[in-house]
């Protein structure tokens, strides 16, 4: 309930600012309104919806004076959908404002405005990125229907086209759709728990053009099997593996235990920098391959490796950083705490015939410690944590122990100004910092920052 403005209102509001998730922010008398649509810079008239105690919500009615940077969404579902947040603005815009979010929130949480923010690096070709699509198939009113879910949601928007995926991606998740029935085969309906298909996944090596399909299905047996295998390679002759996942379970989890092939390997290879890497069916792979090499060279150039180094890797999946690495320095020490994750870690070493990079499996904040109490040294420590950002134990470890430089991966600008204002109270000094769009029309930003220790300490 608030007193300044009421629930429906028809109001005239300049727009001053605009959220993460891609709301446009005005205030009526200091009192803040998110309204969905609208762009900083714009007049709009908008109706108020939902009025809390601090905030509250409006719909955009009319647009009275456009943002020169507003463009018409090239997507057609782009209002319905929710997967992209930004695509009413244009991509140079996008980056400003992916900036702007890193510069406050360092500011206002780091406490650090002299340190450089340096212009997002954006892609010079900012659609279908995506090496990895997860499809929904379902049934509505007796039609297969295949998308993405709206927000906040398990409602498909169905579309047969998504510019952020492969055209290959389009082109299964349409004729799948259009051929199911006809092949007598029902998708899932998630209320009764019956029907076979629940999900498309197409995973696609950029660097090989190597392509994995993965069916996931309700049951292992499923008699048009032969049928759907050979739609699959008739739409595009170029797919490598097949392959299926059996999930029986009612669930929105997309994966079940159970994953065979049903045609060719069962990986494939793709490649950043010079290091190749096998996927399979269920590895975590970076899902924009394009700009992860971006990233990994920013890491790369900050940790100013001459050959002499030891390095940690920390939060380092299957090795992506730390093979990258471990080219340019004395040895790498990846820790991760997903154990197949290291597997692949281990296995992608060998690959690439690197011999100095080792791999443990377990939480950072303990194994971390550990190297160091048995004596270990490094001179450089690479972090790459969840959304969470870096557990305390972590950081009080790097404040003991002190290695010369710090390079922190992020993918979240409010925990990585909240631990950048740790290690600069424990005598470290935040160099500069370089955002990376890894995710175009999304309201995402990774950034690197570069730490390094006060002479005097
Ligand atoms: N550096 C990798 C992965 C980064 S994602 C890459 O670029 O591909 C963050 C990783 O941290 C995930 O793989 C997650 O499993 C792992 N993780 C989460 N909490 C952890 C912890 N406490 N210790 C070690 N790893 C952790």
């Amino acid at each position: 309930m608030s007193y300044i403005v009421n629930r429906n209102d028809r109001l005239n509001v300049f727009v001053e600012d605009l959220t993460h998730d891609g709301s446009g922010v005005a205030k009526v008398d200091g009192y803040p309104l998110f309204i969905p649509g609208a762009l900083p810079g714009e007049e709009v008239e908008i109706q108020v919806g939902k009025t809390l105690k601090k905030y509250g919500f409006a719909r955009l009615v009319k647009i009275t004076k456009a943002s020169p940077d507003r463009v018409e969404p090239p997507c057609h579902v782009f209002s319905e959908c929710g997967g992209c947040q930004m695509q009413h603005l244009s991509y140079e815009g996008q980056l400003v404002q992916k900036r702007k979010t890193v510069r406050d929130v360092i500011d206002r949480v780091g406490k650090l405005p002299h340190v450089p923010v340096h212009p997002v690096k954006g892609m010079k070709d900012p659609w279908r990125y995506r090496n990895k699509s997860q499809i929904p198939f379902a049934e509505q009113d007796g039609k297969v229907v295949s998308g993405f879910y709206r927000t906040r949601t398990h409602h498909i928007v169905d579309t047969d086209v998504c510019l952020i995926q492969s055209n290959e991606a389009d082109d299964l998740m349409t004729a799948l759709k259009m051929e199911l029935h006809n092949m007598g085969v029902d998708a899932y309906d998630e209320r009764t728990n019956l029907g076979m298909l629940r999900h498309l996944i197409v995973r696609k090596g950029r660097a090989t053009g190597e392509i994995m399909v993965i069916l996931v299905t309700r049951k292992k047996k499923f008699t048009q099997q032969d049928a759907v295998i050979e739609l699959i390679k008739r739409v595009v002759p170029e797919v490598t593996s097949i392959m299926q996942n059996v999930n029986s379970e009612k669930t929105n989890v997309i994966f079940g235990d159970y994953t065979v092939p049903l045609y060719g390997k069962s990986f494939i290879v793709d490649s950043i920098g010079d290091i190749n890497f096998e996927i399979s069916a269920r590895s975590f792979y970076q899902i924009n391959p394009e700009q992860t090499e971006v990233l990994y060279g920013q890491a790369l150039e900050y940790a100013q490796l001459t050959g002499n180094e030891s390095v940690i890797d920390a939060y380092c999946g299957i090795g992506t950083i730390s093979l990258f690495l471990a080219q340019k320095a004395k040895e790498v020490y990846g820790v991760e705490i997903v154990p197949e994750a290291i597997a692949d870690a281990k296995r992608n070493a060998e690959l690439n015939n690197i011999d100095n990079a080792f791999f443990e499996a377990g939480p950072a904040e303990v194994v971390i410690p550990n190297w160091y109490a048995e004596g270990k040294r490094f001179d450089v420590l690479v972090v790459d944590p969840p959304r969470k950002g870096c557990d305390e134990e972590l950081l009080n470890t790097i404040l003991e122990y002190k290695p010369k430089r710090v390079v922190y991966v992020s993918c979240n600008p409010g925990t990585l100004a909240r631990d950048l204002r740790i290690l600069e109270d424990g005598g470290y000094r935040t160099q500069e910092i370089q955002p990376v769009d890894m995710f175009p029309h999304s309201s995402h930003v990774e950034c690197v920052a570069l730490l390094e220790r006060e002479m005097s300490n």
